[in-house]
């Protein structure tokens, strides 16, 4: 079955790259890389029921499994070129690898990504993809630049995508089309990296990193590799009009701290170089808003108006805890 299977999808992910000397056929892809320039490389796993719901369909499938990647290449400043696909599946439907492969191919070709190779294997509905990009050497994004005195910002919205997730449970499940919410199963299914942003913040954002696990982790996560603390002022988080509109304000608040799915952008940028950073990212046709300020000491911790600090909720998806 696997060779009609990599036709298949080969077929429909034809993009086409003249830094491509050799794609999918052979034991290994063989890419041109530009002098000066750093290979920067990731990977992510999509686990049907773990990481999208069961049910969800095919060509969203295809499609967040490549922008959950290009998001972490979008959060180091890198340019997209390359992924591979890993892929397992029960069993050998061609409607399913069809509408995959269309889903994936959208997404590719938005961001002029060759697929370059992968495997095919059988056994539960599982993705991974590898992306490949390349950024101007020593000029990449990380987690580690926050400076005492820098502001954080945060690309978009927040909590759509876990919004999208808990309308599916009490009181609001069994509530049909209408009622407001598709904006957020978009959000949820169809994930937009922030690519242009990234390539925006380089030279400008001391510190860079991609919302996917909640804004309360993965900023965490930041403030661990930079070895500072980060202040988030609750009122400021930014909360689509389909999230207001479905939620109250405890739970729009509750869902932009800790859920997970964004992929929207959070970085830090000295306070003197606001104006600036907002102009590279207005050219880009993206917004960032700022949401609190990195300080001395470690962790996170969220402020009310008063500036007095109020319980978050628990942080962030992770696997293997309890
Ligand atoms: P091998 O046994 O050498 O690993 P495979 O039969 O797995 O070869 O793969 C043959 C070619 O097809 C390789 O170039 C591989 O990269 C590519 N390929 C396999 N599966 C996929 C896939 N799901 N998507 C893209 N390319 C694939
Ligand atoms: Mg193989």
């Amino acid at each position: 079955m696997e060779f009609d299977l990599i036709d298949a999808i080969r077929a429909r992910v034809n993009i086409a790259r003249d830094d491509v000397a050799l794609g999918i056929g052979d034991d290994a892809a063989l890419t041109d890389l530009a002098p000066g320039r750093q290979l920067v490389a990731c990977t992510d796993t999509l686990v049907a029921g773990v990481h999208f719901p069961d049910g969800t369909a095919p060509e969203d499938v295809g499609w967040k499994s490549l922008a959950v990647n290009l998001s972490d290449l979008a959060a180091m400043g890198a340019t997209p070129a390359w992924a591979l696909l890993a892929l397992t599946v029960p069993d050998a439907d061609a409607r399913f690898i069809e509408s995959f492969a269309a889903g994936f191919a959208a997404l590719a070709r938005a961001h002029d990504v060759a697929l370059i190779g992968g495997d095919t294997t059988q056994g539960p509905l599982s993705i991974t993809v590898t992306a490949l990009g390349t950024v101007p050497a020593g000029e990449a994004l990380t987690r580690a630049g926050a400076r005492v005195g820098d502001a954080v910002f945060v690309t978009g919205t927040l909590g759509d995508a876990a919004g999208a997730l808990r309308v599916s449970l009490p009181p609001h499940a069994g509530k049909g089309a209408g009622d407001g919410w598709e904006p957020l199963l978009g959000r949820l299914n169809r994930p937009e990296p922030r690519v242009a942003a990234g390539l925006a913040l380089r030279g400008i954002a001391n510190a860079c990193i991609d919302v996917s696990d909640g804004l309360l982790a993965d900023l965490g996560h930041t403030c661990v590799a930079s070895g500072v603390r980060a202040e988030v002022d609750v009122d400021a988080l930014p909360l689509s009009s389909s999230l207001t509109a479905t939620f109250d304000t405890a739970t729009c608040s509750e869902l932009a701290l800790a859920g997970g799915d964004d992929y929207e952008l959070c970085f830090t940028v000295a306070d003197a170089r606001e104006a600036e950073m907002q102009a590279a990212l207005a050219r880009q046709g993206c917004e960032a808003t700022r949401i609190g300020r990195i300080v001395a000491g470690s962790g996170v911790c969220v402020l009310d108006a008063r500036g007095d600090e109020v319980a978050a909720p628990r942080s962030g998806w992770e696997h293997f805890s309890q």
